[in-house]
């Protein structure tokens, strides 16, 4: 017998991410010496502070359901961190914890389309964007980018794709899956564009806004750039990069009461709280010290400025520098033109897990074909026999 399911999950993905990620670890647990520079997630361990405080959260029976938008305890330090980091105010009733930035961003979909609404998509995007879309019934519309423009989209660009029907724009910077960071002043060109259409909401993801490890960058999103946007952008953060708790499932969210109340009912009606001894355990993250980022900093750029080096002496292949995250997206087209039998990118990514036991992702579902995205959260020791394997499988 077979089981008809809903119709609009017809256009859903699973995750490509998470597919590689299940892939390389089964291969893995075979007892293949699988090198991973798929998934995107801190190879540091939680902080033992943050521990602690989860260990004492269990201890005093703090195990029972929370408010459905979090702990206020959570919510004061959510605030307090708006205002040290970003100098942006909020009160408790303009903020929402949910279990991830994940849930946040489908949450804040969700609360947003109506069927048909657009949703304006830089490429490339982090897989779950355009597929978060389409399960709130909107429509992605992309803008494409490419290493010329440094992955990043221009004012023009955007105002060309504005139409009546756009709701809503994501912007993620730093990004998943370039590593780029827009600047104030790239960002001011954006909010020019933007303040002539009041009627859209900017949804923008700063999950990656404490790993920034170049020099002389620093973060910026648009409300910090431009105060009347504030009003209408919901800000996504949380927990899984900056404290590497990407298990722990704590992220937030901060905007317009009207937006973030609406998220709330739409979580307290299939989640409700998120964990509460991890809620706890981001109280501890958020407050406390803070020097644990610098460390995976320092990591991340000594990896990052070793593999772009390396790739960039790969027949074929072409690498721009990025400035924070921990991701890179070098460009295999001119070694996927001299290689005809491989074919794609999505090929390539396939014959490198089965044949050198490298695990990264393809560009395609990203957004953009003939790139892979390699993700730096392994030791050096990992990236430098990684690239021992892909120099090996690309001259033979
Ligand atoms: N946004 C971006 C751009 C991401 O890369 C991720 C990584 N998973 C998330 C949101 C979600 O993070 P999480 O749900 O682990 O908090
Ligand atoms: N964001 C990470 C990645 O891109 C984690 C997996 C996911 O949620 O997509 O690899």
């Amino acid at each position: 017998m077979s089981i008809a399911t809903a119709e609009r999950l017809k256009k859903l993905q699973p995750s490509a991410t998470l597919a590689m990620d299940a892939k390389a670890k089964a291969l893995k647990a075979s007892g293949v010496d699988v090198l991973s520079l798929s998934v995107g997630e801190p190879d540091f361990d939680t902080p033992d502070h943050i521990k602690e405080a989860a260990i004492s959260a269990i201890r005093n029976g703090f195990t029972k359901y929370t408010a459905v938008d979090g702990i206020p305890a959570l919510k004061q330090a959510i605030q307090e961190k708006f205002q040290r980091d970003n100098a942006l105010n909020y009160t408790l009733g303009e903020i929402i914890v949910s279990c991830g930035a994940k849930q946040a961003v489908a949450n804040a979909l969700a609360a947003l389309l109506n069927p048909g609404d657009e949703v304006i998509i830089p490429a490339p995007y982090w897989v779950s964007y355009p597929d978060m879309t389409l399960l709130a019934e909107g429509t992605p519309r992309f803008i494409y980018t490419d290493q010329q423009q440094n992955f990043k989209i221009s004012a023009a660009q955007l105002k060309a794709a504005i139409t009546p029907k756009t709701r809503v724009l994501i912007l993620n910077s730093p990004s998943n899956p370039t590593g780029m960071i827009y600047t104030r002043q790239e960002l001011s060109a954006l909010a020019e564009v933007l303040l002539e259409h009041p009627e859209i909401i900017i949804l923008s993801d700063d999950i990656y806004e404490h790993l920034i490890w170049s020099d002389g960058e620093s973060f910026a999103n648009l409300p910090m750039v431009c105060e009347d946007l504030k009003a209408r952008t919901v800000l996504i953060n949380g927990a899984s990069k900056s404290y590497a708790m990407t298990g722990w499932r704590i992220g937030y969210a901060a905007g317009p009461s009207e937006i973030i109340q609406q998220m709330k009912t739409i979580q307290s009606q299939t989640t409700s709280n998120p964990n509460s001894i991890a809620q706890m355990a981001a109280v501890a993250a958020i407050s406390g010290p803070q020097d644990s980022i610098a460390v995976m900093n320092k990591a991340f750029r000594e990896r990052h400025d070793y593999l772009v080096a390396a790739l960039n002496r790969l027949p074929g292949v072409h690498c721009i520098k990025a400035q924070g995250a921990f991701y890179l997206l070098p460009d295999f087209s001119a070694w996927l033109k001299d290689h005809p039998q491989i074919g794609s990118d999505l090929n390539l990514a396939d014959a490198l897990l089965s044949q050198a036991a490298v695990a990264t992702i393809a560009g395609t579902p990203f957004g953009i074909a003939d790139h892979l995205r390699l993700s730096f959260v392994s030791s050096m020791e990992t990236l430098k026999k990684a690239m021992e394997r892909l120099e090996q499988f690309l001259k033979t």
